[in-house]
């Protein structure tokens, strides 16, 4: 099930003590190294009792409050803010991964959760002094917003929007690797909008930053949260009347076109080409493109 992220009653105090202090509230916990998640065999996040004495709630003032989870309100809180006996006592309970680990083995549900978890509090982490007076903020609407108590500015969880496009020419597929990437690694291309600009125009931008290649008709296809820090990954898939790709703008080492079938022998994991990790937007755009593509 998707947590219910209680907007409603954020901006209700009383509403929130309630929910901290009912025996079912529980606790999910992450440092900026990553997410706690069990040991057991098909791990789960570790889920805290409130309850429990000593567990300490973000900043020890406000709490973050995830959500609700059926009668079960869901905090968050940070490795990084706790004296070490605290922290070790956590850290006992499971292990920490790494969000793209952690990707790999939890379900589907916990994966969103931990992602949800990491980029809230990877926004509080970064955003503690306010932009505007630098004063330091306080928590409010149970961790959504921060209020300087100087100036009265409120600061809301920034998202970074970054296009990431798959860009095809006749049968064939655009791909780039950058500088440190395991070695054959290839991708699509990707990069932020720029302010005052359009996603579509963002793709035909960064597709001619990055290889050269003219792309036209961007189509939006899905997206995918990529709380490194603070993005959201915003999936195309665009067209091109092809051209030899240049990598130029530095970014990228290596850019050019496969074909229908160096890409299907990489998917099955043949070839000389390697594709990006399953769990990754990357995949999903280019494994859709395979299945369109079909035989
Ligand atoms: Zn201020």
């Amino acid at each position: 099930v998707e947590l219910d992220r209680a907007t409603a009653l954020r901006d209700d105090p009383a509403r929130v003590a309630e929910l901290l202090d009912a025996p079912a509230a529980t606790a999910v916990v992450a440092g900026s190294d990553g997410v706690l998640i069990d040991r057991a065999d098909d791990p789960a996040l570790v889920r805290r009792a409130v309850a429990d004495a000593g567990l300490p709630v973000f900043n020890g003032t406000e709490p973050i409050l995830l959500g609700v989870d059926g009668d079960s309100a869901v905090f968050a809180v940070d490795l990084d803010d706790l004296d070490p006996a605290a922290r070790a006592a956590l850290l006992a309970e499971g292990r920490i991964a790494t969000l793209r680990d952690a990707g790999a083995v939890l379900s589907a549900p916990e994966a969103g959760l931990a992602a949800y978890l990491t980029a809230l509090l990877n926004w509080h982490r970064r955003h503690r002094f306010c932009a505007n007076c630098g004063t330091r903020t306080e928590i409010e609407q149970a961790g959504y917003s921060r209020r300087c108590p100087n100036c009265h500015a409120v600061h809301f969880p920034r998202t970074d929007p970054v296009v990431i496009m798959l860009v095809e020419a006749d049968g064939r597929l655009l791909l780039g690797r950058r500088p440190g990437w395991p070695k054959r690694r290839y991708s699509v291309l990707a990069g932020f909008v720029a302010p005052g600009e359009t996603v579509e125009q963002a793709v035909v931008r960064e597709v001619r930053e990055e290889s050269g290649i003219e792309a036209r008709s961007p189509r939006y296809v899905a997206s995918q949260p990529w709380p490194f820090p603070s993005s959201l990954m915003l999936g195309f898939a665009a067209r091109s009347e092809g051209g030899e790709p240049r990598a130029r703008d530095g970014e990228l080492e290596d850019v050019r076109w496969f074909t229908l079938k160096e890409v299907r022998a990489a998917q099955n994991e043949a070839g000389e080409l390697l594709l990006p990790p399953s769990i990754s937007i990357a995949r999903f755009l280019i494994d859709g493109w395979l299945d369109r593509a079909g035989d």
